[in-house]
């Protein structure tokens, strides 16, 4: 076919860049303790930035994983047929220590690097991210059962990736999954109707269905199942120590809205060999240590998500004309630009401070396992909440471009309503928040001191603090406003962070738009007189 045209004003794309070279994240890392991470962070983000990376992101979410039940000869096997890009990824974030370095190597700020590793890596692809995070997040629930723990955690943090089934411990390394969900009842998981029987060796036959458990090839599964003393905890392995698939049957993968790399199953177990973990009974308290890790993870990933928008929204707008102008040049992109940005800068802040409040909670400090608790609730609930509309009108910023797959932006905007709706959907992460204070008052008073390191900093802050403290004086209808609660909590931590340690104009844009209510529902509505410049130059990416 003849050239009937040049090709003109298209972008370039935006690859072979250092992905960690973001100054929210890196000032981040310092302040929570892990700058001593800062070369490896940079090691991972030219990784993540390279054409290879992001082609295996691309191919592990194009092919999506494939059940085969049964073998040519009709047993039954419950394997995952999975793209070798997804191998790739995964081998890769293990090697990088995403699931599990910071049990094996407690160093102060190990789970600060991590989380900013995680933050980094996870911009190649978010679903191999659900089996590393369910891995990472094991650990302290295991803890619960010390002979248990001591057999698993040193294969779980190991940075070999061994995706055979094989039984754990002949493995060089494990991944974990959960398995809670059921038809009746995710939320509800009290409504749970799998049973467990106790056998004469100390093991558990565990019999019914789970209605979501995402990477079912995984080694290692916790789930929750009732028995005689009520809901309990149990270690289930995919393959029993004799080497014979234990009796836990895959029915079929979830169509998922997006996710696409990532298996998520429906399971039948028909008395499937499972190990107590932690008391009978006390099923939840011992699984919600697994849970708290992965909300963590989700508050994470959804900063990093609205990183990847505006990072691609910046550097489309750099390159791309219309009207005779860089759009970067355009009076009104760069109110949108810029909001993106404040958004992304003020989600990154307050995830890398929970994963320090992890880190020190880690190590025995009880105000930041409160804070952590507390502030992790209503993040959870707020930045995941803000997630997709942040994904939206970063993907709008490339015009119809935006809306082609080619250009990673649908692969956001997918995923980013599932980071609200697992691990505590939006109305239970909000009603969490306020069970957290009701159970512990000190949590309260902890979350106060730490945002109140910034009175008389910003008035609009203050008055934020102000109208918090006055929503929750009156108890009898907290739950129908548990989101205003939870909402209002979460900005005025991210309003703290940004007055103490962000850069100015970012904060001054943050707290006229989000606490003074200067600005509107859409992003692209900040008030006249923001410093756009100053906050587009922090997110635009630097391409050799
Ligand atoms: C892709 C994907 C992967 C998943 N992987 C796993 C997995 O690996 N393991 C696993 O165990 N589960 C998994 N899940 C399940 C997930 O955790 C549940 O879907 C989630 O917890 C919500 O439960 P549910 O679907 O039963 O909804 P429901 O509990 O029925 O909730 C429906 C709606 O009601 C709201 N709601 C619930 N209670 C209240 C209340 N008291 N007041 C007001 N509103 C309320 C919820 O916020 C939600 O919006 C996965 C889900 C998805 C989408």
């Amino acid at each position: 076919m003849r050239n009937t045209h040049e090709v003109t004003n298209q972008v370039p794309p935006l690859v072979g860049h250092d992905a960690a070279d973001d100054p929210a994240l890196l000032e981040a890392l310092v302040r929570e303790g892990a700058g001593w991470a800062e070369g490896d962070l940079h090691a991972v983000g030219h990784l993540a930035g390279s054409a290879q990376a992001q082609e295996w992101g691309r191919l592990a979410e194009a092919h999506p994983p494939v059940l085969r039940t049964h073998d040519r000869y009709g047993h039954r096997i419950d394997e995952v047929d999975y793209d070798p890009a997804y191998h790739h990824l995964m081998a890769t974030a293990v090697r990088l220590g995403l699931h599990g370095a910071p049990w094996a190597d407690p160093r102060p700020g190990a789970h600060v690097a991590r989380a900013a590793r995680s933050f980094v890596w996870g911009q190649t692809n978010a679903g191999h991210g659900c089996p590393i995070s369910m891995t990472y997040a094991v650990v302290p629930a295991l803890r619960a059962e010390p002979s248990l723990a001591a057999a698993y955690e040193p294969l779980l943090t190991s940075a070999s990736y061994d995706p055979t089934a094989a039984p754990p411990l002949t493995k060089p390394g494990l991944i974990a999954g959960m398995s809670m969900t059921e038809k009746q009842g995710g939320s509800d998981v009290r409504a749970g109707t799998t049973r467990a029987i106790a056998q004469a060796d100390g093991s558990w036959l565990l019999t019914g269905h789970k209605w979501f458990t995402s990477a079912p090839a995984s080694d290692l599964f916790l789930v929750l199942a009732q028995a005689p003393g009520g809901l309990t905890c149990f270690l289930l392995p995919r393959v029993l120590p004799d080497g014979n698939r234990n009796r836990m049957h895959l029915q079929r993968l979830k169509d998922k809205l997006g996710n696409h790399s990532n298996a998520s199953s429906e399971v039948e177990y028909d008395e499937a060999v499972a190990w107590r973990v932690g008391d009978e009974g006390r099923g939840v308290r011992t699984i919600i240590e697994m849970v708290n890790v992965t909300r963590l993870d989700c508050t994470l990933a959804s900063a990093g998500i609205m990183r990847q928008g505006v990072a691609q929204a910046a550097h489309h707008a750099a390159h791309r004309s219309a009207f005779g102008r860089h759009l970067v040049d355009q009076p009104l992109m760069r109110a949108v630009l810029a909001d993106l940005a404040v958004e992304a800068e003020a989600a990154v802040a307050v995830a890398m401070r929970l994963a320090g409040a992890t880190d020190r909670a880690a190590r025995g400090d009880e105000r930041e396992a409160l804070f952590r608790r507390l502030g992790l609730a209503a993040s959870k609930y707020f930045v995941c909440k803000r997630g997709p509309a942040h994904a939206a009108e970063a993907l709008e910023c490339l015009g119809g471009n935006g809306y082609v797959e080619e250009s990673g932006l649908p692969r956001l905007y997918r995923e980013a309503p599932l980071l609200s709706v697992w691990e505590g959907s939006g109305n239970v992460a909000a009603l969490d928040t306020l069970r957290v204070m009701a159970r512990e008052p000190l949590a309260v008073q902890v979350f106060f001191d730490e945002v109140e390191l910034a009175a008389g900093a910003d008035h609009r802050l203050d008055a934020a603090v102000a109208d918090l403290r006055a929503a929750l004086v009156e108890t009898a209808t907290l739950e129908p406003r548990a989101r205003r609660i939870a909402e209002s909590m979460a900005l005025v931590l991210q309003g703290s962070l940004l007055v103490r340690h962000g850069h100015p104009a970012v904060a001054d844009a943050f707290c006229a738009s989000r606490l003074g209510r200067d600005g509107g529902l859409a992003f692209g509505t900040l008030p006249a007189g923001v410093d756009t410049t100053a906050i587009i130059a922090r997110a635009t990416p630097k391409v050799p």
